[in-house]
């Protein structure tokens, strides 16, 4: 029997590795303008690290981490808990007051795979450890911008925010009370964790818990003074830093750890796995595992599965592009056929991509080998307008139709758009 690699887990073979490769050197090209430090973690750590800060009703520790019972230790399924952890470990603090870090590696979480869902995949992930400086989150936001636009990936930075200690019970309370109301037309896992966790129902995935939510209340709304102002000097950073951005009520994020500022890069080019990166502010987690107090943090997680497929897509439409007629000439009788000929020479000459038929077949033959070839126009040369030495150009994209003269200048430049 043939054995295979395990679901979910995926070789990465010559031929995607390059893309890798560029995916992660531009990410360290970027980083280091941003002054952030290199780390790299292992593998396993203590399952209690993730447990303590992912949070025990959460997901990813209630069902998706691939853990040794036995031993006590689990494959990380994320790594700001662990960057946190080798921060206090190491008494990073101490040699400067603010780190910027990052690492790149594989994460393990026991998902159903599907495109863009794996689970063993990779993750880009950077942290800025001891400031909650406003700057810094909008800093961050740019920086994760920088990097998609440098990739040439187009992304939706959506950002939210989460409240802190002082305000977020009070929300959680009169979200309570709303979803209270609705508690029956919800799904059982938001049922579930209305008691642990109200505000997932936010960012459920089924359609009626959707409908239902529709008019909850925001959290921007609801805001302590301390946050409201700090998400106010946030914003008008990314204004600044010229970032552009979306408010979105209903993002929650699936961890507790996560205050305030929180935000996801999304595309709509990847199906149900609209995120491609996502992160926050989690300002007490540094105190909760041990380290020294008022050590506030804030970074964020790309997925490198997600960036290489968006990668290979481009790189696939390109090259269809590349393959695409930009005009197929259809000359119909003998004597348009013949003005066709030289027409179309001129056409290739002016670095057009040109298509022509030889064998005098009909109209309707030759519009079939013109959208066969994905030519973006169609040129009709029929003796009618021939003889007022004009053509009928379709713009095969809008079914537009326009006479034009037989002048390869002119199709040209209408053509190209030049
Ligand atoms: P999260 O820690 O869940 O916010 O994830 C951060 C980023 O990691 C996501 O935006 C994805 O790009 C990526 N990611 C998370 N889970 C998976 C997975 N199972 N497979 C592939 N990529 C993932």
């Amino acid at each position: 029997m043939k054995i295979t690699a395990l679901n979910g887990f995926k070789d990465i073979l010559p031929g995607d590795i390059e893309l890798w490769q560029r995916v992660e050197s531009t990410a360290r090209e970027i980083f280091s303008r941003f002054q952030f430090s290199e780390l790299r973690l292992p593998i396993l750590e203590k399952t209690e690290l993730f447990a303590r800060s992912i949070g025990e009703a959460t997901d990813i520790v209630e069902k998706e981490m691939y853990t040794f019972v036995d031993k006590g230790v689990t494959m990380r399924p994320e790594t700001t808990a662990q960057m946190i952890r080798a921060y206090i470990e190491h008494g990073l603090y101490a040699q400067r007051p603010i780190q910027r870090l990052f690492t790149i590696g594989p994460m393990f979480r026991h998902e159903r795979p599907q495109l863009g869902r794996l689970r063993q995949f990779h993750q880009l992930d950077a942290e800025v450890l001891g400031t909650d400086n406003p700057r810094i989150d909008a800093e961050v936001m740019a920086m994760g911008s920088m990097l998609l636009e440098r990739l040439g990936i187009s992304v939706s930075l959506e950002m939210n925010s989460l409240g802190c200690p002082e305000c977020r019970p009070v929300f959680r309370q009169r979200l309570l009370a709303f979803l209270e109301e609705r508690m029956d037309h919800l799904c059982d896992d938001c049922k579930r964790r209305s008691t642990t966790n109200p505000l997932r129902a936010l960012d459920c995935k089924n359609p009626t818990c959707r409908e239902q939510v529709a008019d909850a209340p925001s959290i921007l709304d609801n805001l302590c003074e301390g946050c409201a102002d700090h998400f106010q000097v946030v914003r008008s950073c990314l204004d600044k830093l010229k970032v552009p951005y979306s408010l979105n009520k209903f993002m929650v994020r699936g961890l507790d750890y996560y205050c305030r500022t929180t935000f996801e890069f999304i595309t709509g080019d990847l199906g149900a796995q609209s995120a491609v990166g996502g992160g926050g502010r989690y300002d007490g987690l540094v105190e909760k595992l041990g380290g020294p107090k008022k050590t506030p943090g804030i970074g964020f997680a790309m997925g490198l599965e997600r960036l290489v497929l968006l990668l290979q897509q481009q790189e696939k439409e390109q090259e269809k592009r590349q393959e695409e007629l930009d005009i197929f000439v259809a000359g119909l009788g003998p004597v348009a056929s013949e003005v066709c000929f030289d027409l179309v020479h001129e056409l290739r000459k002016q670095g057009l991509r040109v298509g022509i038929d030889h064998e005098g077949k009909s109209l309707k033959s030759q519009m079939k080998q013109a959208d066969k070839a994905g030519a973006t126009h169609v040129l009709i040369v029929g003796e009618d307008e021939l003889a007022r030495g004009e053509g009928v150009l379709r713009n095969m994209t809008n079914q537009e139709q326009q006479d034009i003269a037989l002048d390869p200048q002119v199709i040209g430049t209408k053509v190209s758009g030049r």
